[in-house]
C-alpha cells in the first residue's frame, strides 16, 4: 500500500492514479514480507532452540543445560584432574600399558571433557553476540532504507506540485 504524493490518500497496490485527487502515482512501494515478520521474534539464540514441547522434554533440556553449566567450568576441570591423579601412583606401578591407559582414558578424558565444554561455551557466546550484532546491523540498514523511502516520497510530493504548477501556467 502506497500513499498519494499530493494528498496523502492510500493508493491500492495495482492502481496507477490516486482515488481521491486523480494524481498519477509514479511509484508503488511494496515492502518485503520479512519486514513485518521480523517483528514477531528477536534473533534466535542457542537457548531458544532447545525443545519446549512437553514437560518431560523441558525438564530434560533444563537438566542438560544445568549439568553442562556445572561440568563446563575450569574448576570442574581442576577437580577432575585431582580425581584422576589419585589413581596415578597405581598406574605407574602397573607399568607402561596401564600408565598409557591412565593418561588416555582417565586423565585426558576426564579433564578434557570440562575444558572442551568451556571452549564451546565461549564459542557459543561469541556466535550469539555476532548474530545479535548482525541483526542490529540489518535493523540499521532497514531504517536507512525507510529514511530513503520517506525522502523519495517527500521529493515525489514536491515534483508533483511543480508539475501541477507548470501545467497550470502553461494552460493559463
Ligand atoms: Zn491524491
Amino acid at each position: 500500500m502506497s500513499t498519494c504524493p499530493k494528498c496523502g490518500a492510500k493508493v491500492a497496490a495495482d492502481a496507477h492514479t490516486c482515488p481521491e485527487c486523480g494524481t498519477k502515482v509514479i511509484f508503488r512501494h511494496v515492502p518485503h514480507p520479512r519486514i513485518s515478520k521480523r517483528k514477531e521474534h528477536p534473533p534466535f539464540k542457542a537457548r531458544d532452540l532447545l525443545p519446549h514441547e512437553g514437560a518431560i522434554q523441558r525438564f530434560n533440556a533444563f537438566l542438560a543445560v544445568r549439568i553442562t553449566g556445572a561440568v563446563g567450568t575450569m574448576w570442574c576441570a581442576y577437580l577432575f584432574g585431582v580425581l584422576a591423579l589419585i589413581s596415578l601412583p597405581e598406574a605407574i606401578r602397573g607399568g607402561t600399558a596401564p600408565l598409557i591407559a591412565w593418561i588416555a582414558q582417565t586423565f585426558l578424558q576426564l579433564v578434557l571433557l570440562s575444558i572442551i565444554i568451556v571452549g564451546q561455551k565461549v564459542d557459543g557466546a561469541a556466535s550469539d553476540k555476532r548474530a545479535l550484532e548482525t541483526y542490529d546491523d540489518a535493523e540499521a540498514v532497514l531504517h536507512e532504507a525507510m529514511q530513503i523511502q520517506a525522502h523519495l516520497a517527500a521529493q515525489d510530493k514536491v515534483l508533483t506540485e511543480l508539475i501541477d504548477e507548470m501545467r497550470a501556467r502553461r494552460s493559463s
